[in-house]
Order: structure tokens, then C-alpha cells, then sequence
């Protein structure tokens, strides 16, 4: 039995994982799932393959073995995954050979099928072309099977928490009045790896008028002593689990109009996270967040959605915004992450990711709320 660098991952995981997608692939009546490279590929087979141009797919029929079509020379690179124990064949192929008629080999004339979300189109066109229809999203198959995470998820993400919980420990190291963002995000992301990612997947230092652009990354700006500055941080650790969190940082305790908006937000985020109970609707959490900020007069200000899931991927299902009115269960894991945004002047934000247990959550993330004053 081989693993994937963590004795929590087995080959067995990934197999019985197959399995289940197998069985939703035959409920959903497709006949065949096909997955390239990417989240979903790694969340089945622990693979880090990566798309090339040359067609790398794990094709799961609704019954039948499944199998992964693969250029000969990245069988090794392949093989040095799980896939070899799972029980999938092997069907590489060299260049000038169709290798998309090889995905399909067997399925039937035109087949029913669903393609994986982060399939490139230099794939997907293709493959269309030879089946019955417009491929679905595997969304449609995977969703439920990805939204609720097993214990060794939990576990994973829980690690995850907690190693981005240090990096913010240590802000006062890196953030001061007088360097520049980029300075200060360079500092930051060789931490995130130091405390025990593989990778940072993103950093934004967001100070002054820059923090109330939610996806800024960090510029040339240099921050000043007044500045409010937006920490948003995160990245995998093994195998592949990602953390993301958010905290607002100031050089000074700030004046009645900041403090007033920020215990606002605060109150907002600790409302949605207690909000979060197996049986509620998404919707409900981002209600229970907007509904604060609205009471204080900051509706306009929140300019995103409450939360989303998070697990292989940073932004996956489930949503955490007005209108999804699925229901949330034990083991789904998202980030509530509400925000304030005055445009030109500053921004702050508050994200911790949770998990849903039996009866309420648990937030994985545990560093003080606060407008942490450095
Ligand atoms: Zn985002
Ligand atoms: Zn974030
Ligand atoms: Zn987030």
C-alpha cells in the first residue's frame, strides 16, 4: 500500500473515493467521467499531475474499470502518485496518436459525459466533439462527495488553521511603518512556508485606501503610521489542504469613526460564525453577517459574499452567499469572512475558516478577533 507523503491517505482512501465516483457518475446517468489535472484529480487519485498540452485525463466510467490516458513520457512523473495501487489501468499513448479517442475507447458511439471544472478547453472541445452532448461540469457528480470532508480532512485543514495561525503570531515581525507592502508580503510568505506549508497561495497586505480593494495582492506603497492594514493569507500544506485567513492590523488604537465600523464587523462575523449549525441554509450564515453591518448602517459596504468552501482547492463548494439555499451538514468546511470597504480610505476584514460538526462549528482559526494593534 502505497501513500501520499501522509500515512492519514491511503491508497485506500483514494480507491474507495473512485469507487463512490463511479457510483454517482452511473446515478447521475452519464456513462463516463473524465478528469485532467487539478483539484479533483488529486482529491481521487492524490496525483499532482499538472495539464500539458498533451491530454493527461482519468477516465471513470459508470461501470467498468476506470482507467487515466497519459502521454508515455509523463507515466513516470504519474507514477509517482497513488494512481498505480488504485486499481486504474494504465493507457498511455505517444504523440501522433489520438489520445481522445482513447479516453472514449469502449464508452459507446456517443457517450453521456461529465468533464472535470478545470479541464482547458484545448481538452474539453475535443471530447465534446465526440460525445453525445455538451459535457457537464463534474461538479454535478463530485459536489457532495468533495463538500463533506472525512476526518483526515478535518485533520488536514485543521493543520492548515493552525500553521496560519502562527504566521499572523508573528506580524509584528515584518509589519511597520515604513516599509513597502511588497517588502512586507515577501516576509510573510517565506513565513507561511517556514511554519509548515508547502506554498503561499496568495498574500495580501492591504494598507490604507488599498485595503478596501477585497483582492488586492500588495503594491510599492509604503505603509504610514494611521494606515488600517488587511492581512489575508494562506496556502497547502500536505497533502494538498489549504488555509486561508484574514485579520486587520493598525499602528494605533484607531479613532471613534474606524473603531465604530471595525466593532461592527467584529459583531458581524462572530453573528455568522454562531449562525453556523448543520441543517441551516448557506444563505442563512451570509444573512446573519449583512444583517449586523446593516443594522449599523454598513450595508454598502460589505461588497461580497460571507464565506466559501475550502479544502484541495481555496474557493470551492459550498458558497456561503444570498440565494444558495443548500444546507449545510457536518464535515463542510468554508470560510466566514465578512468585510467593510470605504473606498479611497480603508477596508478591514475578519476570516476564519470552520467546519461544521453535529451541533454548531468549529473555527479552525483562533487568533484574537480584535483590530490587533501592533
Ligand atoms: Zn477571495
Ligand atoms: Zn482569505
Ligand atoms: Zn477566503
Amino acid at each position: 500500500m502505497t501513500t501520499t507523503g501522509d500515512s492519514r491517505f491511503t491508497s485506500d482512501v483514494y480507491a474507495s473515493r473512485v469507487s463512490r465516483a463511479a457510483q454517482l457518475t452511473a446515478d447521475a446517468g452519464f456513462d463516463a467521467l473524465v478528469v485532467g489535472p487539478g483539484p479533483d484529480l488529486r482529491y481521487l487519485t492524490g496525483s499532482r499531475a499538472n495539464t500539458f498540452e498533451r491530454l493527461t485525463a482519468l477516465v471513470i466510467p459508470a461501470s467498468g474499470t476506470p482507467r487515466i490516458v497519459v502521454a508515455r513520457l509523463e507515466v513516470p512523473s504519474l507514477k509517482a502518485s497513488a494512481v498505480g495501487d488504485l486499481g486504474i489501468e494504465v493507457c498511455d499513448w505517444v504523440d501522433g496518436q489520438d489520445a481522445y479517442a482513447l479516453a472514449l475507447d469502449g464508452l459507446g458511439a456517443r457517450p453521456r459525459l461529465a468533464v472535470s471544472d478545470a479541464m482547458p478547453a484545448l481538452h474539453v472541445v475535443p471530447i465534446a466533439q465526440r460525445s453525445s452532448a455538451t459535457p457537464a461540469l463534474a461538479t454535478a457528480v463530485l459536489r457532495e462527495l468533495r463538500m463533506i470532508k472525512d476526518t483526515s480532512e478535518i485533520d488536514a485543514l485543521r493543520e492548515a488553521g493552525a500553521a496560519i495561525d502562527r504566521v499572523h503570531a508573528r506580524m509584528g515581525e515584518w509589519l511597520r511603518v515604513g516599509r513597502t507592502e511588497r517588502e512586507v508580503a515577501a516576509d510573510i510568505a517565506d513565513a507561511i512556508v517556514s511554519e509548515g506549508h508547502t506554498g503561499a497561495e496568495f498574500v495580501i497586505v492591504g494598507s490604507g485606501p488599498n485595503g478596501a480593494d477585497p483582492h488586492h495582492e500588495y503594491s510599492d506603497r509604503t505603509i504610514t503610521a494611521d494606515d488600517v492594514v488587511v492581512i489575508d493569507i494562506g496556502g497547502p500544506v500536505e497533502p494538498g489542504y489549504n488555509s486561508d485567513s484574514t485579520r486587520t492590523y493598525s499602528f494605533a488604537e484607531p479613532s471613534g469613526e474606524i473603531a465604530d465600523a471595525y466593532a461592527a464587523l467584529q459583531s458581524a462575523q462572530q453573528q455568522a460564525v454562531a449562525a453556523v449549525r448543520p441543517g441551516v441554509t448557506a444563505e442563512s450564515v451570509d444573512a446573519a453577517a449583512r444583517d449586523v453591518l446593516r443594522g449599523a448602517g454598513l450595508a454598502e459596504k460589505f461588497i461580497h459574499r460571507t464565506g466559501h468552501g475550502i479544502g484541495l482547492s481555496v474557493h470551492e463548494e459550498p458558497y456561503i452567499v444570498a440565494g444558495n439555499d443548500i444546507e449545510l451538514r457536518s464535515g463542510m468546511a468554508f470560510s466566514v469572512e465578512p468585510g467593510v470597504y470605504f473606498s479611497g480610505q480603508w477596508g478591514a476584514r475578519i476570516e476564519d475558516i470552520v467546519v461544521v460538526t453535529d451541533d454548531g462549528c468549529e473555527a479552525l482559526n483562533t487568533r484574537p478577533h480584535g483590530l490587533t494593534v501592533l
